[in-house]
């Protein structure tokens, strides 16, 4: 009775221990599936990448497209500005320039892009640089000309 028990026991586990490596054997089959089924998407979406950028390139070059495609590829040109005006606005707090070819960030006396070659605009806004000098220095020094009341009188007139 007792060795029954205990026959019947271990054939219970080793069924157990069977149906489990069943189990994980499929999990790992599955998971195998899984990793190939995403690498295959993964291609997929590499080609359409693909696909996108080079239509894209004939819709800058002016190429006629189909109206849905030409508004998909005119919103990422939007979104290309953007990105372009964000860049800029970071670059001039660092106290540099973008290239507006490429997008590099330059410094800001460059005048050719030193990751595309094309010329740069010249900068047109000059920062304006306060004078360090305080206020107070200026004033109460009696060794100072007072240039403003000199007269001279030596105007040549016609
Ligand atoms: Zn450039």
């Amino acid at each position: 009775m007792t060795d029954d028990f205990f026959a019947d026991f271990g054939e219970t586990l080793h069924q157990a221990a069977k149906e489990f490596t069943a189990k994980t054997d499929s999990f790992f089959e599955s998971q195998k599936m899984r990793n190939k089924i995403s690498g295959e998407q993964r291609q997929i979406d590499q080609c359409l990448r693909d696909v996108g950028n080079i239509i894209y390139e004939k819709f800058v070059e002016g190429e006629p497209l189909h109206e849905e495609i030409a508004a998909l590829c005119e919103e990422v040109t939007e979104h290309k500005m953007s990105i372009a005006k964000m860049r800029e606005s970071m670059a001039r707090k660092r106290g540099e320039k973008v290239c507006a070819a490429c997008g590099a960030a330059l410094p800001k006396d460059a005048r050719f892009c030193l990751q595309c070659g094309a010329e740069c605009e010249e900068e047109t806004e000059e920062e304006v640089v306060e004078d360090p000098k305080p206020a107070s220095e200026e004033k109460d020094d009696p060794f100072k000309e007072d240039k403003g009341s000199e007269e001279t009188g030596e105007d040549i007139e016609e």
